[in-house]
C-alpha cells in the first residue's frame, strides 16, 4: 500500500495521542480516588515538644540539665564531668563518657558550647565530639575563625566527611546538632554488609546530607569497619577542653 503524506500525518497523530494518554501527559480521572488512599497502618501519635529543640514524648532523655545519671565514665563509674547551671561540662583529662543504654538507628539532638574564653588553636580549641555507637565521630570544635583541616572542623565526620558549610556560632554561644544516623550492618563473618549513613543539621542548617561513613574514626590512617553490636552506647569525647552540653535526647528509629 502506498502511504501518502496525509495518511502518515493521521497515523502519527493518533499514535501520539494514544501514547500521551498512556504516559499520563494529560490528567485523567480513572475510577475511585480512594483506591490510592492508605488507611492502615497509621503512624503512632507522639506528643511534640514545646519547641522543636525540646524532646518529644517518645525520646529517651540523656541529659535534662539536672543529672548525668544516664552516663558512665570509661571505667563504668558515675561521671565526674560537672553538672552546673543546667549544663554538663567536660572535666578535662577525666576521660570520655558513654551512655548506659545502647542505640542503633537513631535521631539524636545535642546542644553544645565551646568556651567563651578562647584558648589554643586548631584542634586544641573547643574540641569534643559525638561518637555514634562509640566509634563514629561527629566533630565538635570551635570553628569560628579557627582554621584547621576541613575534615576536622566542627560538623565534620572526623577525617572523613567535610561539612557542606561552616555554620559555626562564636565561642560561648550554644549550638545544636540534629543527627539522623543509620547504623552499619555486618554479615555473620564480620564483613560489612551496608555502611553507616548520617545526616546532620547544625544550628538549623544541613551540613551532612545522608553521607556514607568509611569506618570507625581513625586519628592516624584510613578508616575501616570492625563488626560490632546492632546497638552500642553513645559517647561524648574528653579532648581536654571544657566544652559544655545541654538538652541531649535520642529517639530510636
Ligand atoms: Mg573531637
Amino acid at each position: 500500500m502506498k502511504i501518502n503524506n496525509y495518511t502518515r500525518w493521521a497515523i502519527t497523530s493518533v499514535f501520539l495521542i494514544l501514547a500521551g494518554q498512556a504516559f499520563g501527559q494529560t490528567p485523567r480521572k480513572v475510577g475511585d480516588s480512594k483506591l490510592t488512599e492508605v488507611w492502615a497502618p497509621m503512624p503512632k501519635v507522639v506528643t511534640a515538644g514545646k519547641t522543636d529543640a525540646a524532646p518529644p514524648a517518645d525520646a529517651v532523655i540523656l541529659f535534662d540539665g539536672k543529672d548525668a545519671s544516664e552516663w558512665l565514665d570509661k571505667d563504668g563509674k558515675p561521671v565526674t564531668w560537672k553538672v552546673e547551671g543546667n549544663n554538663l561540662t567536660v572535666n578535662p583529662f577525666s576521660g570520655d563518657i558513654h551512655t548506659k543504654q545502647s542505640f542503633g538507628d537513631c535521631q539524636l539532638h545535642v546542644e553544645w558550647r565551646t568556651p567563651a574564653i578562647v584558648k589554643g588553636d586548631g584542634q586544641d580549641r573547643g574540641n569534643s565530639g559525638v561518637f555514634l555507637m562509640g566509634r563514629y565521630e561527629l566533630q565538635i570544635l570551635d570553628s569560628y575563625n579557627n582554621p584547621t583541616y576541613a575534615n576536622g572542623q566542627a560538623g565534620s565526620i572526623y577525617k572523613q566527611r567535610i561539612p557542606l558549610v561552616n555554620i559555626s556560632r562564636p565561642p560561648g554561644e550554644w549550638q545544636s546538632y540534629d543527627i539522623i544516623f543509620i547504623a552499619p550492618v555486618f554479615h555473620n563473618n564480620g564483613d560489612l554488609k551496608t555502611a553507616a549513613r548520617i545526616t546532620v543539621i547544625q544550628n538549623g542548617v544541613v551540613i551532612q546530607n545522608n553521607v556514607e561513613l568509611w569506618g570507625e574514626m581513625q586519628f592516624v590512617g584510613i578508616p575501616f569497619y570492625e563488626k560490632h553490636g546492632a546497638k552500642e552506647p553513645l559517647l561524648l569525647q574528653d579532648h581536654h577542653n571544657p566544652v559544655s552540653f545541654r538538652n541531649i535526647w535520642i529517639r530510636e528509629l
